[in-house]
């Protein structure tokens, strides 16, 4: 009999909630609106409860978070300016609502597992995965694992070259102004051309200067981590059209300094959109709850 697991993929405006085997297994989905920790973990068990039994949860979650089994505060949100979340012990809750074990990671890292075990990433290591959406992180499988450290990777606040004569927009992160997510994020594009990112034309200025801020942090995450593939999600990467330009910018950045073929001659199959299209998050929570119930 193929194992049920359940799966959460918690986002700051929804928590979408599954229960399946596999990719091609999912039995039942549900979409909660992200309000208290109380109501939308609430109503999260209640679901889970409905579609007895289930053998392991994984939940890929905003963050930032603790995902260190052995620390304090394991599976707890860490300081956010997101109401009522700071310290919300999301782990500890659904253990003890449901009496079995639960896998925990950001979203990032989830969805960087799914990609690896079933969509673009397969067969290559390091993995990461992007997300550019109304903030911006990443996430990588590393030797086969995910990668954490002093916490999680926080790849969104990179400092980038910021030309202020070129683009006067100060940046939006509250924390560093005009790091990554502050230039490049959903929110900081919204607020420099004084529209809504999904409203501006192809041939808008805005993609260009776009591109530039994503292939700058490209660079750095190519030359830190050498991933073997780079894997772009998050409402902003929907307009496939920069990705052309990703990869020029990438290329004329790097200089054929990174000699290898993935980037000097197949560009176009090492950053890409994500194989699982919009799937990669909720894909990776399952993922995390397989990994928690093999150990
Ligand atoms: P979230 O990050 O909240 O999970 P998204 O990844 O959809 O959700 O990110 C939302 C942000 O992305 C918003 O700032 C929105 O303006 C922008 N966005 C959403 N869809 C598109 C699109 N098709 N093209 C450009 N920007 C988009
Ligand atoms: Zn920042």
């Amino acid at each position: 009999m193929q194992p049920r697991y359940g799966a959460i993929e918690g986002g700051g405006t929804k928590f979408i909630c599954a229960v399946g085997g596999g990719p091609n297994n999912i039995l039942a989905e549900t979409r909660i609106p992200t309000t208290t920790p109380d109501e939308t973990l609430g109503q999260a068990i209640a679901f889970f409860k409905e579609h007895d039994p289930i053998s392991a949860l994984g939940v890929a979650c905003f963050g930032p978070l603790d995902p260190d089994p052995v620390s304090p505060s394991f599976g707890h949100i860490l300081p956010t300016p997101k109401p009522g979340w700071t310290n919300a012990n999301i782990v500890g809750t659904f253990r003890s609502a449901l009496g079995i074990p639960v896998g925990f990671d950001t979203d990032v890292n989830g969805a960087a597992l799914a990609e690896s075990r079933w969509g673009a990433g397969q067969g290559c290591d390091p993995v990461l995965y992007l997300t550019i959406g109304t903030g911006i992180g990443g996430g990588a499988m590393v030797n086969g694992k995910l990668l954490h450290g002093l916490i999680h990777p926080e790849m969104g606040h990179m400092p980038l070259p910021h030309d202020p004569i070129k683009d006067p927009f100060p940046g939006w992160c509250p924390f560093h102004a005009d790091c990554f997510e502050g230039l490049a994020a959903g929110p900081a594009i919204e607020k420099r051309w004084g529209q809504k990112a999904e409203t501006l034309p192809p041939d808008h200025p805005a993609w260009d200067l776009e591109a530039h801020y994503i292939a700058l942090a490209l660079m750095s995450y190519i030359v830190t981590l050498s991933p073997q593939k780079i894997i772009i999600g998050g409402g902003v990467a929907q307009q496939a059209h920069m990705l052309p330009l990703i990869h020029q910018k990438v290329q004329a950045l790097l200089n054929g300094y990174v000699q290898s073929s993935k980037i000097t001659h197949e560009i176009d199959r090492y950053i890409v959109l994500p194989g699982l299209g919009t799937r990669s998050g909720i894909l990776g929570a399952l993922a995390l709850a397989a990994s928690v119930d093999e150990d």
